[in-house]
């Protein structure tokens, strides 16, 4: 297996107290270097989305621990990801959550993301090629939902596949218009409250929804 401990450049902006310590541990441990182009990795370090072909893209280190942060994941919890790209995000999961179910729209990076996290034997983390915003059914309800690409609405297939007291993490807005992180919460009676958490820019969630 080859994981390693990476020092992002991310961390030294990162306050240490922002984030708790497994998704800390979780973004020092997933080689990152391994899930950029080749012409990239010499960057793969440095807090910047990069480029990852079919006009997608790997989010940028930062993004990609404040959205694993604020699901307060822990070792038991299955976690469903919408938009795997290159499978990082699905790594820093992995990393934290007892198993991640992950689902991509392009069949391209979707088969080259589940070679990539089984060449690094990311054992828990299940992928699937489809349209995400549907959801994962077979295995659902999960404890947390994160979604990688911008919607204009939160998908009702993915609030359904919510347990109660769960939380997701999605940016809402569209390619051309402002977009935030919106923090989708679930009571225990099942009621669900928003709010939104940060600016962000993202790439459009396609499909043929
Ligand atoms: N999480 C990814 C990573 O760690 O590399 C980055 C995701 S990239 C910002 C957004 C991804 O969402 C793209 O790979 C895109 O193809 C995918 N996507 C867009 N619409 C989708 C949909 N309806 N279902 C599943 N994946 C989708």
């Amino acid at each position: 297996m080859e994981k390693s401990t990476v020092k992002l450049d991310v961390l030294r902006f990162v306050g240490s107290n922002e984030f708790s310590s497994s998704t800390m541990k979780a973004m020092e441990t997933v080689p990152r270097h391994r899930f950029v182009l080749v012409e990239q990795q010499i960057v793969a370090y440095e807090n910047h989305p990069l480029p990852i072909g079919y006009g997608q893209t790997i989010s940028q280190p930062y993004i990609v621990a404040f959205m694993t942060d604020i699901l307060h994941i822990d070792a038991k919890h299955r976690i469903l990801e919408v938009g795997t790209g290159s499978g990082y995000q699905a790594a820093i999961l992995s990393e934290v959550a007892q198993e991640v179910y992950s689902i991509e729209v392009i069949k391209e990076l979707a088969d080259k993301a589940k070679r990539r996290l089984q060449e690094i034997e990311y054992t828990n983390v299940h992928t699937k090629l489809g349209d995400g915003y549907y959801g994962w059914d077979e295995y659902a309800p999960y404890d947390g939902i994160i979604v990688t690409a911008v919607s204009e609405k939160v998908p009702p297939p993915l609030v359904e596949q919510l347990k109660n007291n769960g939380r997701m993490i999605i940016p809402i807005g569209t390619e051309y218009t402002p977009q935030n992180l919106v923090l989708l919460t679930k009571n225990s009676k099942g009621i669900t409250h928003t709010e939104h958490v940060l600016p962000v820019r993202f790439v459009p969630l396609t499909g043929r929804h």
